[in-house]
């Protein structure tokens, strides 16, 4: 069977898209709820921004702490996102992994990221899960259950604090 490059693609009938170099089944939708709040549409707990990315608290937190950082380049996920985006994501992640474990008082920090709904990707807007995690205590599951609001303006606070720190 003969096949052809079209966008970069290896199938001619193929409905994918380009975005920037990578190749991705699914186009980014502006309005999922990372796009809303990027954009000011929805609050959030916010814990740090800066050009490239804002962080703000899980609001269906697996530990204590639970933020997500989240590039202000629209991306789907770490598939169609350019390295540069990746470069800030990530210098941004260390920034609130490091605060969230001082502010937490944690043994450690889980960095999680998952890329499409059969990986458990749910936003799909890039973002990066970042957890205090304590010796012996188990995270609590994926999108399980609501925050209390007020914990959850604590958290960020906590977190915050220990930026500003
Ligand atoms: P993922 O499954 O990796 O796409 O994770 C999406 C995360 O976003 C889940 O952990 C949700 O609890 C969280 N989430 C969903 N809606 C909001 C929201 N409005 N503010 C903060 N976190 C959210």
């Amino acid at each position: 069977m003969t096949q052809r490059r079209v966008n970069g693609c290896a199938l001619s009938s193929c409905s994918c898209i380009r975005m920037g170099t990578a190749m991705t089944e699914t186009a980014y939708d502006p309005q999922n709820i990372f796009g809303k709040i990027l954009r000011g549409e929805i609050p959030c707990h916010k814990v740090y921004e800066n050009d490239h990315v804002i962080a703000f608290m899980d609001v269906m937190p697996q530990a204590d702490g639970h933020a997500l950082v989240v590039p202000k380049t629209p991306s789907r996920n770490l598939l169609d996102a350019d390295p540069a985006t990746l470069g800030h994501l990530y210098a941004a992640v260390q920034t609130v992994a490091r605060a969230a474990k001082a502010a937490f008082a944690a043994d450690g920090v889980a960095v999680y990221q998952y890329n499409e709904a059969a990986a458990g990707q749910t936003v799909f807007h890039l973002h990066v899960h970042v957890l205090p995690r304590h010796e012996g205590v188990a995270p609590r599951r994926h999108v399980e259950g609501m925050a209390d609001p007020v914990l959850l303006a604590q958290h960020a606070e906590r977190i915050r604090a220990a930026l500003a720190g």
